[in-house]
């Protein structure tokens, strides 16, 4: 049955790799006879040898362990040492029962603990001006008065049904030949794998070895930190015995900003003027995210076309760890155009002369077509229906669907 060509703990008992377990027991009885110390003291390592088979064969886990990677899978199978949630999860796929924390670690080396990281909403005036802000938050220390043993020294006991893994394997024979391995969580420890009896429990953690404790971090925003950039407090994160703690990691998360959108270290804004500001020029007050008034001039004679963008320079984000040097305001401009008949017949005339003139106009025969102009809103409907419309001929002009702009195309 044995996979690996590793048969030594079967040919220290002198078995076969069949044997029973009653075979193993009468082989081993034997040879614990003739080899004990007290019988044989000149036998050296012979007696450990044979007792060290005994107990792996002796346990189906562990021959099982053995049986499909020798010496090798035992090492690292049994004993929880280094390596061991490697093996594992090579056998059993790994990450099934959602192991906690340090418990599986116990024995082996100092494993790192998870990161926690918690996103952080800064406002853009945070992360333009800078800011300290105090986080509290709830974590697992070591328990001070038990040093986060869980009880006495020595109280602690490896629970003896799972061997101090905390899982317990089942092998079910489904056919010859052909096993089933199957883990489950020990109910003598809870997947602990040690047992504190009652009265040796610590009484401050009540041998949880790990107490909640509230921690306040000062968390300092640096001017012109920037979404999703991290802040992070080393070995800050929850303590669990043997386990190094992982850090707390805050994620920045900008907050949207009703005036100003950031793109990278500048800034934009959309900034509503009318139409005689566009053509005569303006001033208008901003405040800006450190509080202050800034005034936006623009020169008479300088025309700002509707939609079109004009700059501030360094006014816009500082620079992370150079907040002396700052981005660029882009303010692009929504022109307001005045309402329909906002103005009568005869000043129109005398606002047409003060225009730039008009391209020549087309002279129209009798053989032309003239068609109507509409009200369309662009948002509400892009259906043929619609475009056809624009192509009616004159006779049902009666319906009386133009908009009153549209008159002025038809003096
Ligand atoms: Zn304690
Ligand atoms: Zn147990």
């Amino acid at each position: 049955m044995a996979n690996v060509d590793d048969t030594k703990l079967y040919d220290i008992l002198g078995v076969s790799t069949s044997a029973t377990e009653n075979e193993l027991k009468k082989a081993y009885r034997k040879l614990a006879k003739e080899y004990h110390p007290d019988k044989n003291p000149n036998a050296g390592d012979k007696f450990k040898e044979i007792s060290f088979a005994y107990e792996v064969l002796s346990n189906p886990e562990k021959r099982e362990l053995y049986d499909r990677y020798g010496e090798k899978g035992l090492r690292e199978g049994g004993g929880g040492g280094p390596g061991m949630d490697d093996i594992f999860s090579h056998i059993f796929g790994g990450g099934l029962f959602g192991f906690s924390g340090g418990s599986r670690a116990r024995n082996g080396g100092r494993r790192r603990g998870e990161d926690m990281v918690h996103p952080l909403k800064v406002s853009l005036e945070d992360f333009y001006n800078g800011k300290t802000t105090k986080l509290q938050l709830s974590k697992n220390v070591l328990c001070s008065a038990c040093s986060g043993q869980g009880g006495k020294t020595g109280a602690v006991q490896k629970c003896t049904t799972c061997r101090g893994r905390g899982m317990r394997i089942m092998i079910r024979q489904l056919a010859p030949g052909m096993v089933q391995q199957m883990q489950s969580v020990c109910t003598d420890c809870n997947g602990e794998g040690e047992v504190i009896s009652e009265k040796d429990r610590c009484k401050k953690c009540e041998g949880k070895k790990v107490i909640k404790e509230v921690k306040i971090l000062e968390v300092h925003v640096d001017k012109g930190m920037k979404h999703n950039q991290k802040i992070t407090f080393g070995g800050e994160a929850d303590q669990a015995p043997g386990v190094e703690p992982g850090d707390i990691v805050l994620v920045l998360q900008e907050k949207e900003h009703e005036t100003f959108r950031r793109d990278g270290n500048d800034l934009h804004i959309t900034h509503k003027i009318g139409l005689v500001e566009a053509l005569c020029g303006f001033q208008f007050m901003l405040k800006h995210l450190d509080g202050r008034q800034i005034v936006v001039k623009y020169p008479a004679g300088k025309v700002i076309e509707p939609g079109s963008v004009r700059v501030v320079r360094g006014e816009g984000m500082p620079q992370y760890r150079n907040p002396f040097e700052k981005g660029d305001l882009f303010i692009k401009f929504d022109v307001q155009f005045p309402d329909n008949n906002w103005i009568s017949p005869e000043k129109l005339a005398e606002l047409e002369d003060m225009l730039p003139s008009r391209s020549e106009q087309p002279i129209i025969t009798a053989d032309m077509e003239e068609v109507d102009l509409q009200d369309y809103d662009v948002s509400q409907s892009s259906t043929s229906g619609n475009r056809r419309e624009a192509y009616n001929d004159s006779s049902d002009e009666e319906g009386g669907h133009h908009g009153p702009g549209v008159q002025c195309a038809h003096q």
